[in-house]
């Protein structure tokens, strides 16, 4: 999807060796997975308020980049988590809301 820097100041490692992706893309990848099963689980959840989950993972990329700061690695996991899971809450709505709106088209036109 995006490239990783791959970074090992920024990775976790498992027995002494880095995880392919730095700790912000392992924790934006376990969230699509469990933004997946919680859209299984609790289906109405999904919403395009969901966007909002990558909020912490901005402020906490931009105020790195902009050397305001320096964040830690299971900081950047949890923000990539909370964005993992809202990037999948608001892709399945925009995909849901795009199936309705086609279905009442399709439904609504006589040929
Ligand atoms: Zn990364």
């Amino acid at each position: 999807m995006f490239a990783c820097h791959r970074r090992p100041d920024r990775s976790f490692f498992w027995k002494g060796k880095p995880f392919p992706v730095c700790s912000r893309c392992t924790g934006l990848y376990a969230g699509y997975g469990l933004g997946m099963m919680l859209a299984f689980i609790f289906w109405p959840w999904v919403s395009y308020g969901a966007i909002v989950l990558l909020v912490p993972l901005l402020i906490d990329s931009l105020t790195q980049y902009w050397q305001w700061r320096t964040s830690t690695n299971p900081l950047r996991f949890v923000t990539g988590l909370l964005g993992g899971i809202g990037i999948v809450g608001f892709a399945l709505w925009l995909a849901y809301t795009v199936t309705l709106f086609l279905q009442s088209y399709v439904s609504t036109t006589s040929y």
